[in-house]
């Protein structure tokens, strides 16, 4: 049956126990067909890793997922809200789910506190008091209590990046999305991040997380799926993955990354 198509309000989801439904999901850019048909579905509190060489589509992939890029066809539902065209769905979608980049995109110009209660003083409409109290537990829950006064151009990129989790979680989304979260970090920061978004998921938090850290998919991934070519070509639970990959491409790849 056709799911209904659904403005802003939450329905009951149709499948409760999964967090993200993405059926089918076709993307085309001009005449490059990106997603080749995409079909993904995340528990709640399931961490999903996703590997595959660079421009296999894993960045397009989960920018769909709050609409920061359009798709042509197919469908994405998330926590039950089916993502559609309407700019109130968007921002319902938006709410429930947090984005972690490679870049940090921290505002420069804003001090680590401000960044971190930018959105739910704006979007969910919180009083300062209580925004700066929800993000001073966040800051403590990352490690950087002592930074909040800073501007982001004062702290590492290790720091920076704890903030922009620290920021994302202040929406309290429902799921967290993390797109080579460590890839513009120097080694030595890397850790400081995979450690948070280690605690986050033993949490329970959804987490879908682009990254080539071999030791974080080995350990905290309860899956991992690999992409290739806009496509879906392998999923395995890490251990199957890494040790006893079925297809060519998955071989050829972990060749290179291993
Ligand atoms: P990945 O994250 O796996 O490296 P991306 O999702 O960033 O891959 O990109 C997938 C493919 O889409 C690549 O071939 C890339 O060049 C292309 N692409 C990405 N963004 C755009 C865009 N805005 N316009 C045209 N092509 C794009
Ligand atoms: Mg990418």
């Amino acid at each position: 049956m056709e799911q209904p198509k659904i403005d802003s309000q939450p329905l009951p989801p149709t499948e409760p126990e999964l967090a993200i439904i993405a059926q089918d999901v076709q993307k085309w850019y001009g005449q490059f067909h990106v997603l080749k048909g995409v079909s993904l579905s995340v528990k709640r509190g399931e961490v999903v890793v996703v590997m595959g060489p660079s421009g296999s589509g894993k960045s397009t992939f989960i920018r769909t997922f709050n609409a920061l890029e359009e798709f042509q066809g197919g469908s994405i539902e998330i926590d039950g809200i089916r993502l559609s065209h309407d700019l109130k769905n968007i921002e319902a979608i938006r709410r429930e789910v947090g984005m972690v980049f490679q870049q940090f995109n921290l505002f420069p110009h804003l001090t680590v506190l401000q960044n971190v209660t930018l959105s739910p003083i704006w979007v969910r409409r919180w009083p300062k008091a209580k925004a700066q109290q929800v993000a001073m537990q966040l800051l403590e829950r990352v490690g950087i209590l002592e930074q909040a006064k800073k501007f982001p151009g004062q702290l590492s990129g290790g720091q920076q990046q704890r903030v922009a989790i620290a920021r994302a979680l202040a929406m309290q989304p429902k799921v967290m999305l993390f797109d080579e979260p460590t890839s513009a970090l120097d080694p030595e920061m890397v850790r400081e991040v995979l450690d948070v978004m280690r605690t986050l998921a033993a949490d329970g938090m959804t987490m879908v997380v682009v990254t080539h850290e071999v030791g974080f998919a080995r350990e905290v991934a309860d899956r991992i799926v690999f992409m290739d070519g806009g496509m879906i070509v392998e999923e395995a639970k890490p251990h199957d993955f890494f040790q006893n990959p079925q297809e060519e491409r998955t071989r050829k790849f972990l060749s290179q990354i291993l």
